[in-house]
């Protein structure tokens, strides 16, 4: 058995930021993180690289688990802003929300970002642009990291952080009873006690967050779930947004339904990756800081969002039974063509290698109307034709749709401002609170509960 002062489950974003912060306050607090995946060196995705579409489905998920969490192989875009990201504000108040995510990148720089390119939307004229055609950009400033410069910043952090925080990797921790004011947690190796414990284990650990939350009586609320695609287009055609602004988040509402479609997770140059959500496969995309390994292509999701309230509340059962669908009729990912979908025709592979663009994920062709519902699907089509206004070739028939990209949001968890659950000493910060669904606010939350954390001591 080993005793701590905090006990930090998931290494992730959230974790890592908050064992930072532990460090560099140095009160001499006894932490320890526990995280069922491994060091950032030892995260390799055994399928990637190789002619293999679906998922082998590995013990442990090296794309999301691991030091550095769902983050640790992405790019590493952290977008400073309450317009997006998630809802941190509500729990600090804005300007701390915005302090916090500030002082979050500016540790990173000092971490190897070094000269990694701030961008902003306040700036440009693409706004403006894009409002004659009832497109909104949403304001917000962007670091690109990159996904080789992300991994580095990870290393030194953890080369930080390793001589005052305990990581011990590798362990999954299945329970979490309270005893006499103390927690005990249970891992498949261990048990440890701890007087504060900190779930900070992300959107792969939310099944489990869930039945934490169901044993201790905490509240919790149905959260929304968006599910879209993963668009692939040559990147000369969003050249003159990407260069200015790098992600763009564009909501527009189609006049069809009224809906609100977005882009998210924009990669200029980019590589479009697989996911894994508790062994669901869905679709991701990341670009490289370095030019030596650039693609020819941008990518970025387009995402509508689906919230659910009666008789079925369940909006993530409601995702992960889109993407099953594509995971059964594709093996993983499903690829078409735009031209091919509004044509109402499958993708072949024979009008598949035809293509003029190169795709940079091996998926299976196929037909995402037999997987996407119309509404969605409706939506997203209108999105592109608008998006072809101030992107022309948008619409291209070459366009590629890799399906489903859906962005899971855990349950809204009942905690306070401190992100304190109802159990006093029990907190959830990151992705696993429903409060956060991004790096920089997840980090945020990270920093801001081991400042309170120290305080008591
Ligand atoms: C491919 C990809 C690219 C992305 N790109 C971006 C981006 O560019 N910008 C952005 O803002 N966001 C991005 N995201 C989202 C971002 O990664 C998350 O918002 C962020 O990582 C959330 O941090 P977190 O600490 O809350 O959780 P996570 O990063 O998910 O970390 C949770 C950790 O907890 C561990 N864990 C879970 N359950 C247990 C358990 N029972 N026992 C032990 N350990 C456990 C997991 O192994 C994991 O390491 C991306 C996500 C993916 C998958």
């Amino acid at each position: 058995m080993l005793n701590y002062d905090v006990i930090i489950v998931g290494s992730g974003a959230g974790g890592v930021f908050m064992a930072y912060e532990f460090t560099k306050i140095n009160k001499n607090i006894k932490v320890c993180i526990i995280d069922r995946g491994g060091p950032i060196g030892k995260r390799i995705c055994p399928i990637d690289g190789k002619k293999i579409t679906s998922c082998i489905h590995c013990k442990t998920c090296s794309i999301m688990n691991g030091f550095g969490g769902a983050g640790g192989m992405s790019d590493g875009k952290y977008n400073i802003t309450n317009n997006f990201g998630g809802d941190l504000y509500t729990h600090t108040g804005k300007e701390l929300a915005i302090e916090l995510m500030e002082y979050v990148d500016k540790v990173n720089l000092e971490m190897g970002g070094g000269d990694a390119k701030l961008y902003s939307t306040v700036t440009s004229d693409i706004k403006a642009e894009a409002l004659k055609y009832d497109l909104h950009l949403l304001d917000a400033k962007v670091r690109h990291l990159g996904t080789d410069r992300n991994r580095q910043i990870l290393q030194n952090i953890y080369d930080y952080v390793k001589e005052s925080v305990d990581i011990h990797f590798y362990e999954e921790v299945s329970s979490i009873e309270k005893n006499d004011g103390r927690f005990s947690v249970e891992t498949d190796k261990d048990t440890y006690t701890a007087s504060q414990v900190v779930i900070a284990a992300g959107r792969s650990g939310s099944k489990w967050i869930s039945g934490i939350c169901e044993k201790f009586g905490i509240e919790t609320k149905s959260n929304r779930v968006d599910i879209g695609v993963r668009v692939e287009i040559p990147a000369a055609v969003f050249e003159h947004i990407t260069s200015k602004v790098y992600e763009s988040k564009i909501v527009y509402r189609t006049k069809k339904y009224g809906d609100l479609v977005r882009t998210f997770c924009m990669n200029p140059y980019g590589e479009v990756v697989n996911e894994n959500t508790n062994g669901i496969i869905t679709v991701n995309g990341h670009s490289y800081s370095d030019p030596k390994y650039h693609t020819e292509n941008t990518n970025f999701a387009l995402l509508v969002s689906n919230t659910f309230s009666e008789p079925f509340k369940d909006s993530n059962l409601y995702g992960e039974s889109i993407a099953r669908l594509s995971n059964m009729l594709g093996g993983g990912v499903l690829v078409q063509r735009f031209g091919d979908l509004v044509a109402g025709r499958r993708t072949n592979d024979h009008r598949f290698s035809q293509c003029f663009l190169t795709p940079t994920l091996k998926a299976t062709p196929g037909d995402l109307s037999l997987v996407i519902p119309k509404r969605q699907l409706d939506d997203i089509i209108e999105m592109i034709y608008a998006l072809d206004k101030i992107a022309p070739g948008m619409a291209n028939d070459d366009t590629l749709l890799y399906g489903v990209e859906v962005k899971f949001y855990n349950s809204k968890i009942l905690v306070d401002e401190n992100l304190e659950t109802s159990v006093k000493g029990l907190y959830v910060i990151g992705d696993g609170s429903g409060v956060t669904h991004s790096l920089s606010q997840a980090s945020a939350s990270g920093v801001y509960v081991a400042r309170l954390i120290s305080d008591l001591y």
